[in-house]
């Protein structure tokens, strides 16, 4: 395999430097480390002061013009600076007329914040039960994600009136929509728009999260043009997402016409807070025992173990749950009220390891996840035989989060996995360290060492 090894380094070389920085810590143990690498710590502020960073920005959240009770929530959230994302696409969505807009930005730099603070400066507070902006997104879980973010940024706004259109939220037939912001997955809402039970002859503001994802996709694109179709056809248009790939582009620019576009260059799409690793497992038999013994030695935090089926999801928990792991699963074959149970044991940390399928690899945002692993290398088309850079980029993007560091390891297994990962690599222009799973003392250091920090040093340069 030596000779594919072009973008993948060896042990102990580090291909984007990881910087140790200690902060939020155990109060003790954190003078004590802050002392120690004194010189190297980075703040959040430190990072948003420096503008190519895709954290930083040359201006405050005053200047966006800003609903005061909005801006009182983003305050309230400890939000100091906007994030660029939100610093160059605000002014742009707010504007009148309003415009379309199309907006790439890595992941975790706060996509969110910036579509949620439009809808919020955008609603007529005069009438709460009158749908006036829907939000779209993939999966429950982030719709109900999305739902949270708007009460907090909105906390300040009387009655804030929001509601989520996820199977099992509103009483088929019978239940109505009648809040002025709507956050749904596209199946459920184009059902309730079609027994009109949903009135969207008001609606202004269409934001569809994940948008490569909700339009691309076979059932999910098909439910949202359909959804678009019932629409006013003068709604604003507001897609998002950290991947266009070119294909998905061409579309979304027919779904959103004439729209402000903000974009990556392909060497922008990776966070540099999270350093990418990959362990060449012997056989895929020996997936799980390495797993284990990874989980056996290393005190991370938490993390997301990536699996291709719901069944693989569940053999691994059964397993790990043996050998006297805690760990949780979710997959689409739960029910809607236990997948939310059993998210919010992951968030709220009382379960530190959760296992799943793609249906959480986009949007979910738990900034205490320092680890994702790819058991499974995502793979896409048909027999599963192209390598999924997007997929990929969105799984390990659930670890470092606005400028949080972060570690990924991807499981190869043999040459198809092991090519797959290097057509990745190659897509996304990287390097990965590899781990041996032979050698657990080095593999320890070199995943504790990262996790070890708590903000990344990307992209800053020191000016003293
Ligand atoms: P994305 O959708 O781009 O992946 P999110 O919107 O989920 O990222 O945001 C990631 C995290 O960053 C969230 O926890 C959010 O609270 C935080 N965040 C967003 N904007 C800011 C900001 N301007 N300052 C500080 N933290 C922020
Ligand atoms: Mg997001």
């Amino acid at each position: 395999m030596a000779d594919l090894a072009s973008r993948i380094t060896q042990p102990g070389v580090q291909a984007s430097e990881p910087v140790a920085v200690e902060a939020e810590k155990p109060a003790e143990e954190a003078s004590k480390l802050l002392e120690n690498n004194y010189d190297v710590e980075v703040q959040l502020s430190d990072i948003q002061n420096n503008t190519d960073n895709p954290l930083g920005s040359v201006h405050t959240f005053d200047e966006l013009g800003l609903p005061e009770n909005v801006l009182k929530g983003l305050r309230a959230l400890g939000f100091q600076k906007p994030s660029k994302v939100q610093e160059k696409a605000l002014p742009l969505m707010l504007s009148d007329p309003p415009r379309n807009m199309i907006a790439q930005s890595q992941s975790g730099t706060g996509k969110t914040a910036a579509f949620v603070t439009t809808v919020l400066s955008r609603v007529d507070a005069t009438k709460p039960s009158q749908p006036q902006a829907l939000l779209l997104a993939p999966s429950r879980e982030l719709a109900r994600q999305i739902q949270t973010v708007i009460g907090q940024i909105g906390q300040f706004i009387p009655d804030l009136p929001v509601v989520a259109a996820i199977p099992g939220a509103i009483p088929r037939d019978t239940g109505r929509v009648d809040k002025s912001i709507v956050v749904g997955t596209p199946g459920t809402v184009s059902d309730l728009i079609k027994r009109r039970q949903f009135d969207v002859s008001q609606l202004r503001v269409l934001v569809i999260d994940e948008a490569d994802n909700m339009l691309d996709q076979q059932g999910l694109g098909d439910q949202c043009t359909r959804v678009k179709k019932m629409l006013p056809k003068d709604v604003q248009v507001l897609l998002f997402s950290a991947t266009f790939p070119e294909k998905v582009m061409k579309y979304a620019t027919q779904f959103a016409p004439n729209a402000n576009v903000i974009k990556l260059k392909t060497q922008e799409l990776t966070v540099k807070g999270i350093s990418q690793m990959y362990m060449d497992c012997p056989s895929e038999a020996d997936k799980y025992d390495i797993l284990c013994k990874l989980y056996g030695l290393m005190n991370v935090g938490s993390s997301i173990i990536f699996v291709k089926t719901r069944e693989s999801a569940s053999q691994i928990q059964q397993r790990m749950t043996n050998d006297g792991h805690k760990v949780s699963v979710l997959h689409g074959a739960y029910e809607g009220s236990e997948r939310d149970a059993l998210l919010e044991e992951f968030r709220s940390g009382r379960s530190k390891v959760l296992i799943t399928t793609n249906v959480l690899a986009r949007g979910i945002d738990v900034s205490t996840v320092s680890m994702v692993i790819n058991y499974d290398i995502p793979m896409k088309g048909a027999g599963d035989r192209m390598h999924d850079t997007e997929t990929y980029l969105h799984r390990i993007g659930r670890t470092g989060r606005f400028g949080r560091v972060g570690v990924s390891i991807t499981f190869i297994s043999d040459k198809k996995s092991y090519d797959a990962l290097n057509a990745i690599a190659v897509d996304l222009g990287i390097d990965l360290v590899a781990l041996a799973p032979d050698d657990w003392d080095e593999t320890e250091l070199q995943v504790q060492r990262i996790i070890k920090s708590s903000r990344a040093q990307a992209e800053f340069v020191p000016s003293g």
